[in-house]
């Protein structure tokens, strides 16, 4: 746990929340600034900055715990479908460093974007430089 983590002190219940979902890893509760009805923000129990330090049982129980709840979420809100993602590092806008998930439950009509427009520097590459980003990839996945 992290002292000054405003998401640890959810879990801690020093911090009220609505919680919608709780197991022995994984926090589920509304965001306090909501972007749609029922917006929930997924967490990891354990203290955790970044996806790629998660060990792989939180990994994995965070993922289960979101499978488990997302219908329900919509269900609740009456919305067809939803947007999750990650704030993975300040620059992609991260606010609190403690991993979440957010699920943003969307409707048609409600004027949202799309995942793929979080970056607006769009890359347009000849196959070349596609194989050469992707050997650059898979090498440094061999290497951990
Ligand atoms: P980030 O930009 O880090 O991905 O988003 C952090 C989210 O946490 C924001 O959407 C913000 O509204 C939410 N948030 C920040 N502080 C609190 C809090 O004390 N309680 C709840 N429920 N949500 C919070
Ligand atoms: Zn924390």
């Amino acid at each position: 746990m992290a002292e000054n983590c405003v998401f640890c002190a959810i879990v801690e219940g020093r911090i009220p929340s609505h919680m919608v979902y709780e197991d022995e890893k994984t926090l589920a509760f509304l965001d306090i600034h909501p972007s749609a009805l029922g917006h929930t923000l997924v967490i990891p129990k354990a203290h955790v900055a970044r996806v790629e330090d998660l060990p792989e049982e939180d990994a994995r129980s965070l993922f289960a715990a979101l499978r488990k709840i997302v219908g329900r979420i919509q269900e609740a809100v009456g919305a067809p479908a939803s947007t999750i993602g990650i704030n993975n590092g300040r620059e992609s806008g991260q606010e609190v460093p403690h991993v979440h998930i957010h699920v943003i439950p969307r409707n048609r009509g409600d004027s949202g974007g799309i995942i793929q427009g979080v970056s607006r520097s769009p890359q347009r590459l000849n196959d070349v430089e596609m194989a050469r980003i992707a050997n650059e990839i898979r090498e440094r996945i061999k290497a951990v």
